[in-house]
């Protein structure tokens, strides 16, 4: 069998040589050494400041929001449900604008259009859908030009540069899962960066129950803390880190060099580097796409719809502009098999049973 995704295993050697460190200074959470010690490294790595790790992906997303208290938003329905979901359970009212059939992503005409119809939305909260950076030039200026906040949703995105900067650098604030199934991880984790440093420190006191520095209650905060043991995980896999990502992008090149010609694919940001965090292809022809996930199934290879419902559908009772380019691609899309362990070998099996069932 092809495997859709397997996690990284961190080294046990490795690992059980932070753990031993925990056990012996009893300090296994609330910003301990490891946490310390991740923070600056992933800082470091990705080429970013005021990174606060936090315990997930969907948390990080509603941290951020009442950081910088947004209480309503403009989002995508192309993404996991934990965009959406994220914000509905901080009570922010949301509304969908559609994504551009090119990139996959928020689209910029559409963002406009929607926010010169009703310019009540605080934020936009964008992801960057594969690894594959919004136009993020685009959206900053409807962003000036209407006065709003944007938070970008890159958990897909760990480790892209668009130019010479991180997709991170993007944004008021940029979002990151570490969960067990993503290109870099901490078992369950993840981390906020934001653009200024003050509303880094507003975070972090926010993820800590609202407790000050100086002991005293601020704010009604939450716990959102990342563990000792968790950024033991991180620690240990990050010393591999580039190895994993540019094995990742090299199958995503060879995918593309291979399916091109066969298949639709989301454009890519020009600027953009690869993580190969996911292989997405869209089919339009229901009978082929029929063809396709059969020949895959058939001869034992994992693939994913993903990501299907769009949101828009999944969420009716809420505000749409019209998504009728999401619901388009979210009935034709799918990823196929792609993570560290897979060969280029792997890679080629699969283009060629897609190639097949394609000119059936
Ligand atoms: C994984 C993911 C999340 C949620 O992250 P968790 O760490 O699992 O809470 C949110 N948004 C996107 C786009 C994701 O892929």
């Amino acid at each position: 069998m092809i495997a859709l995704n397997k996690p990284l295993a961190p080294d046990l050697k490795k690992l059980t040589e932070y753990l031993a460190q925990v056990n012996e200074s009893g300090w296994y959470t609330n910003f301990g050494p490891l946490h310390q010690l991740l923070t600056e490294r992933l800082e470091k790595y990705l080429g970013v400041k005021n990174l606060l790790l936090v315990s997930n992906g969907t948390l990080a997303i509603q941290v951020a929001c009442r950081t910088l208290d947004i209480e309503s938003a403009i989002t995508t329905p192309f993404s996991f449900v934990a965009t959406t979901s994220s914000l509905l359970w901080q009570g922010v009212d949301t509304a969908f604008c559609d994504i551009s059939p090119n990139s996959f992503n928020m689209c910029v005409t559409e963002l406009d259009m929607a926010l010169s119809r009703d310019n009540k939305y605080h934020g936009i909260v964008a992801t960057h859908v594969y690894g594959n950076p919004c136009n993020v030039e685009g959206i900053e200026s409807i962003a000036k030009k209407y006065n709003k906040k944007i938070i970008y949703d890159a958990s897909h995105a760990f480790g892209v540069d668009v130019g010479t900067k991180s997709v991170l650098n993007f944004g008021h604030a940029s979002t990151l899962s570490f969960h067990a199934t993503k290109v870099f991880h901490t078992i369950e984790g993840g981390a906020i960066i934001f653009k200024n440093k003050s509303d880094f420190d507003k975070a972090k006191q926010l993820i800590n129950f609202g407790i000050k520095g100086d002991g005293t209650l601020g704010k009604p905060g939450i716990n959102a803390k990342l563990s000792e043991y968790q950024c033991a995980v991180g620690l240990t896999l990050l010393d591999e880190i580039d190895d994993i990502i540019s094995h990742r992008a090299a199958l995503f090149n060879t995918y593309i060099k291979n399916l091109k010609d066969i298949v639709t694919l989301p454009k890519w940001h020009e600027k953009a580097t690869l993580n190969g965090s996911y292989m997405p292809i869209f089919i339009s022809s229901l009978k082929k796409q029929e063809c396709v996930l059969q020949a895959l199934k058939t001869n034992n290879i994992q693939y994913r719809r993903y990501f299907t419902p769009s949101l828009d559908l999944a969420f009716p009772e809420l505000k749409s502009f019209g998504c009728l380019n999401s619901q388009e691609v979210s009935e034709g899309i799918f990823c196929l098999p792609l993570h560290y362990h897979l060969t280029h070998e792997n890679v080629l099996t699969v283009c060629n049973v897609i190639n097949k069932a394609m000119s059936k």
